[in-house]
Parts: C-alpha cells; sequence; structure tokens
C-alpha cells in the first residue's frame, strides 16, 4: 500500500488563480495588492482589527515581544510543552522564559500553575493552544487582569477554533498564527500577528519592515528585521482563508472518524473531543501510549513508518532541551506530565488531504502496532 504522509495540504480553490494574478501583474514583492487584502481579511475573521503579515509563525512571536518592549529584566510565563518558537523568541529578546507544566487530558498548559510562577519581573503570559483544544482563557485572563501582565496568544495551531465562542487569537493583547503547510491555513511559509491596539499594530508593521521611517527612510530609531510577506503567499492565503469553514468541518469530520476507528484499540490515550469551552478542531491527531504498554513513542513511530504510515514525535518540552540547559535556564524545574507525553506521544497523518480510506489504514496499522 502506499505511504500515507503526516502532511498534505489542500490546495484546490483560488490558489492557481491569485498566484497567476501575481505573475501576470508583476505584483510579487510584499508591496503587491493581496498582502493587504489578506491582513484585512484574516484579522477580521479572527475578531481583531489589525492584521500584520510576516514571513513566519516564529518571527511573529519575535515581532510580538519587540511590540510590546519585552526585554532584559522581564520574565514570560509559558507551557514547557510547546515549539521551541516560543522559548526562543523570549530568549533572543534577552528576557526569561518560565514554564509551567501541562495538563494530562488537554496537553495544554496547566492554568493553576501560573499564579506561583509570578514574581515582580513578570510581564507577559504567553498561551499556546496545543493540538485542538484551547487553553482554559478564562482563569487566565482573570490572572492577567489581577497582576496587570500581557497576554500574549500564540494561535499557531487554532485558525477557527473558538474559546466560548470567541475566536481564539482574539484574545489579549497581541495574537500570533502560522501558516506553514500543516496548519489550517497555509502560504507555504507565513505568518501573522493580530492586534486591536493601533500603537502595538504602527510598531509591530515597522518592526517588520527594518523600522524604516516614513520621513527618513534611511534612519533608524530602532532595530528592526525584513520579516516582510510577499504577494505571493498572500495569494496562497486568500484562496485558503476563502475555505476555513469547509477546512474546519473536514478536521472535526476526520477526528471523529480517527475517535471511532481507533476507540478498541487498546492502550491509546486519544484527544479530548469536547471541553466546558470548546469542541476539539484536531489540527493534528495525537496518541499517547498509555503507562502499561511495553514501548514508547520512538518504537511506535518505527513500527508504522514500517506500515508505510508517516508520523511525527510530540514536542520535546522546554525545559529539558539541551540548548537552553547550556544556558543554566530551567535549574531544578519539573514537568512530569510534559515529560511523560514527550516520550509517550505522536501524532498520526492528519492534513486536509487526508482520505477517509486513508484514516482505515493508518487505523489498521495502528492495531497490528499495538497487538
Ligand atoms: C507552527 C508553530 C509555530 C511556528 O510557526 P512557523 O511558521 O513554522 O515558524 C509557532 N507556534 C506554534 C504553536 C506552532 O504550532
Amino acid at each position: 500500500m502506499a505511504f500515507v504522509p503526516v502532511n498534505e495540504p489542500l490546495l484546490n480553490g483560488n490558489e492557481k488563480k491569485y498566484l497567476n494574478e501575481c505573475i501576470d501583474t508583476k505584483w510579487i514583492s510584499s508591496e503587491g495588492p493581496f498582502v493587504k487584502q489578506f491582513e484585512q481579511q484574516f484579522a477580521e475573521q479572527m475578531g481583531r482589527k489589525h492584521g500584520i503579515a510576516v514571513c513566519n509563525g516564529s518571527v511573529a512571536i519575535d515581532v510580538a515581544l519587540a511590540a510590546l518592549k519585552i526585554g532584559h529584566g522581564d520574565e514570560v510565563i509559558l507551557p514547557s510543552f510547546t515549539i521551541i518558537s516560543c522559548a526562543a523568541a523570549i530568549v533572543r529578546a534577552g528576557a526569561t522564559p518560565v514554564v509551567v507544566d501541562c495538563c494530562p487530558a488537554t496537553w495544554n498548559m496547566d492554568v493553576s500553575q501560573i499564579e506561583a510562577k509570578i514574581t515582580d519581573n513578570t510581564k507577559a503570559i504567553m498561551v499556546v493552544h496545543i493540538y485542538g483544544l484551547p487553553v482554559d482563557m478564562q482563569p487566565l485572563m482573570e490572572l492577567a487582569n489581577k497582576y496587570g501582565l500581557y497576554i500574549i496568544e500564540d494561535a499557531a495551531e487554532m485558525h477557527g477554533q473558538t474559546y466560548n465562542g470567541a475566536p481564539c487569537g482574539s484574545f489579549g493583547a497581541i495574537s500570533t498564527f502560522s501558516f506553514y503547510p500543516n496548519k489550517h491555513l497555509t502560504t507555504g511559509e507565513g505568518g501573522m500577528v493580530l492586534t486591536n491596539d493601533e500603537t502595538l499594530a504602527d510598531r509591530s508593521r515597522s518592526l517588520r519592515n527594518l523600522c524604516f521611517q516614513p520621513q527618513k527612510r534611511f534612519v533608524h530609531l530602532e532595530l528592526g528585521w525584513n520579516y516582510r510577506m510577499t504577494n505571493m503567499q498572500a495569494a496562497l492565503g486568500l484562496a485558503q482563508l476563502e475555505q476555513i469553514d469547509t477546512f474546519i468541518a473536514r478536521k472535526r469530520h476526520m477526528g471523529e472518524v480517527y475517535n471511532r476507528l481507533l476507540a478498541e484499540i487498546p492502550g491509546l490515550q486519544l484527544p479530548v473531543p469536547k471541553t466546558d469551552y470548546a469542541t476539539n478542531i484536531y489540527w493534528v491527531y495525537g496518541i499517547v501510549l498509555e503507562d502499561n504498554v511495553p514501548f514508547d513513542a520512538q518504537e511506535a513511530m518505527k513500527r508504522l513508518a514500517a506500515h508505510e504510515i508517516g508520523t511525527r514525535p510530540f514536542f520535546w518540552p522546554m525545559h529539558l532541551q539541551p540548548v537552553f540547559q547550556e544556558m543554566g535556564l530551567f535549574d531544578q524545574v519539573s514537568c512530569p506530565i510534559s515529560e511523560k507525553i514527550a516520550r509517550r506521544g505522536f501524532y498520526i497523518p492528519s492534513g486536509l488531504a487526508l482520505t477517509d480510506l486513508q484514516m482505515q489504514q493508518v487505523a489498521h496499522a495502528l492495531q497490528d502496532v499495538m497487538r
């Protein structure tokens, strides 16, 4: 049987048409008209006033931190169980990342652990919604209010998800998205910063564009980056955004199909379909091996590869990263849940182009592997 890749995007809408428009009009740089259109429509869809398109989701976090002027001496609280982009941006900004563990069922940051980590130096909480369910925002926002902390919301995995009916990416001072090909919407590479605050929006726009000044273009008051998105990326983004409702419906359908197919296989902890505040969007379909399974995720993934099934391991916790240990960060930190799911967790093919037949192939392979 043919190999089932872990991700393949769907590009069946107006992607080709809008890309051809870029070529025909010769608007290929960030100056092209699709960029503003994509920024406006994406911001509107996510319930925000301003959108600032950038070249990927990792640098969107750099821009968010710099826009908020977070730097030396500041601490930012974030989940240990996340992608390196979050902690790397904090460290590069000169600030200190402070991690909390995650919840065993949702794999999202354990909000009840945050208050104990707040000090006089804490400036922000970086919220990262993981895999398909949002972080429990209500108690987190109450904490942020009580202590006067910014919320930076990394919604890279949550386009189209809601928390108690409000769009993910609409919370806090500033939020960030990625449009990498495994995200719900893709521009190949790409990202977005969203905010309701005009000053933050202006700062983000300037920071993404080398902090050129409108009047004296080549005289700089601050250091920025060239993190601009091209018109071609925005063309893809617009075409993808037109399809967001069907994409989200498809993702939820895929999650339900997997839930049904995998329910009877012993030893697998499956994603939680629903919480009080959200229905799983299954950005990726994660699986954690239960304690009685005599092997780890690495072995399960090796066996699935032999069955022609592509997989990816779960994130490796920030406090266990050799690069950060070398810097003396996270001494004495322990996050037992993150450590466990990092060893025991992986995800199976979850891309939008995946067919129901391929999902059956994955389920059969898993059945074999777990026997
Ligand atoms: C994918 C992702 C990013 C990084 O986005 P890139 O576009 O790949 O740089 C950041 N945060 C989270 C939570 C992600 O899933």
